[in-house]
């Protein structure tokens, strides 16, 4: 238990660097050689459904965030909650249009405060979201020729994978620079001794693979789903920790038992000082929002899968027939930006085009699909992932009874109903 020692340590601080949709196999060794190296499970494919999961110790499925529109209930805001620490959500790169302390994400997260790093005080817990690789990369956010994300991807269709991998590299040295000028700060504040600090991502990015799919949000898949984590601190040497994964979830029953604190409900990850995992779960349910349209929902993305260190397997619940259509619909008769590098590929390899397509349309439909080399049968996969949700099902519908009984008691209703 390699982080065992940070128990010892009077760590009072703790300093969560969200490189946004960083993907596990690009993380600068400029940052890996300075501490404890975990390869991780992202609990979701894009930042709405997992910095809940980050905060509160527990998978979509539990937390019930899944899209931009649903909020994180109070009582699993755990990282936001442990007693006596000043806490802060901090998004200076992410949300450039808001002040730091007000983002989407501040939305479904109850509105937490935000305080810089040069002015939170002691003890806290400082949570930032930079940028990290997320499009349009190495631009500011939203500022790629008037355009966003859709006209960088139509760009770098035509430019091509390598050129688009090459701008990713760049947006992620940018997002390290951020990073050490955040470290600079508890250096001058003389913290460095008293702070750990969790270096990780939300999620992972596609650059182009199967077919020309890019960006995040879908399909469970390595490139989306492993993302690193690095605890740094001056008692960690640098270590990679081979053959096991850590997940979102562990972060908030770690923290809490380095800081000596109990946590305040049950959660689905481990303390890390204590234990180690093997396996870990992702979900993405629905789309970005809401909707109340029958065919969006008869249509509603929802794929579920499971890690190891080796691999993992992907399952896609909507039909695959609907999904296909679904799919083929999105990219070529609609046209969605999201697939705009993907038909400029096309363009760009036209003898490959029809394997490229049916590549990306498969990675997105198909029912279940086998990535890498997983210890895990798809057997084993399957039922300990319906097994989850089968539970995560009853515990929403406790809290749900819980809730209730709480409303009522607090109008009074309890105590009218028991005396008759
Ligand atoms: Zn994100």
């Amino acid at each position: 238990m390699v982080l065992n020692i940070l128990k010892s340590q009077n760590i009072e601080n703790i300093v969560i660097f969200i490189c946004d949709s960083l993907r596990w196999d690009y993380v600068p060794s400029s940052v890996t050689k300075r501490g404890v190296l975990f390869k991780t499970v992202a609990s979701s494919l894009y930042t709405a459904s997992s910095f809940p999961s980050i905060i509160s110790g527990l998978y979509p499925p539990k937390t019930g965030v899944h899209t931009w529109e649903d909020k994180l209930s109070k009582k699993f805001r755990g990282l936001f909650e442990i007693e006596g620490y000043n806490s802060s959500l901090w998004c200076e790169t992410t949300w450039t249009n808001v002040p730091p302390d007000k983002s989407d994400i501040h939305n479904i997260l109850g509105n937490p405060r935000g305080y810089s790093l040069d002015e939170i005080e002691s003890p806290f817990i400082y949570i930032e979201d930079d940028k990290g690789g997320h499009c349009p990369y190495g631009y500011p956010s939203g500022e790629y020729m008037g355009g966003g994300c859709s006209e960088f991807f139509k760009e770098f269709g035509k430019k091509g994978k390598s050129k688009l991998i090459n701008q990713y590299i760049k947006g992620i040295e940018q997002s390290v620079k951020q990073f050490y000028k955040r470290e600079k700060v508890l250096k001058e504040r003389g913290l460095l001794e008293n702070t750990l600090i969790i270096f990780s991502s939300d999620h992972g990015e596609l650059l182009g693979e199967y077919g020309g799919l890019t960006h995040h949000n879908r399909p469970p898949c390595p490139e989306l789903v492993y993302v690193p984590t690095i605890f740094i601190h001056p008692s960690l040497n640098k270590y990679y920790s081979d053959g096991s994964v850590i997940r979102h979830v562990d972060f908030y029953p770690t923290i809490a038992s380095i800081l000596n604190k109990k946590v305040l409900y049950e959660q689905d990850g481990v303390d890390l000082t204590r234990h180690t995992p093997s396996v870990g779960l992702n979900f993405r349910f629905g789309g970005y929002f809401r909707s109340n349209s029958k065919i969006k929902n008869l249509m509603k993305y929802e794929a579920s899968s499971i890690w190891d260190f080796q691999g993992g397997h992907a399952f896609h619940d909507l039909n695959r027939y609907k999904a296909f259509s679904f799919f083929f619909f999105k990219i070529f008769i609609q046209k969605h930006p999201r697939f705009n590098f993907l038909r400029e590929n096309l363009k760009n390899n036209p003898n490959s085009k029809f394997k490229d397509c049916f590549k990306a349309i498969d990675h997105l439909s198909l029912p279940h699909i086998e990535y890498l080399r997983p210890q895990l049968s798809k057997s084993t996969a399957k039922e300990l992932i319906n097994n989850y949700l089968k539970e995560s099902q009853e515990y929403r519908e406790k809290m749900k009874i819980k809730n209730t009984i709480g409303n009522l008691i607090k109008k009074g209703n309890i105590t009218g109903i028991l005396k008759k």
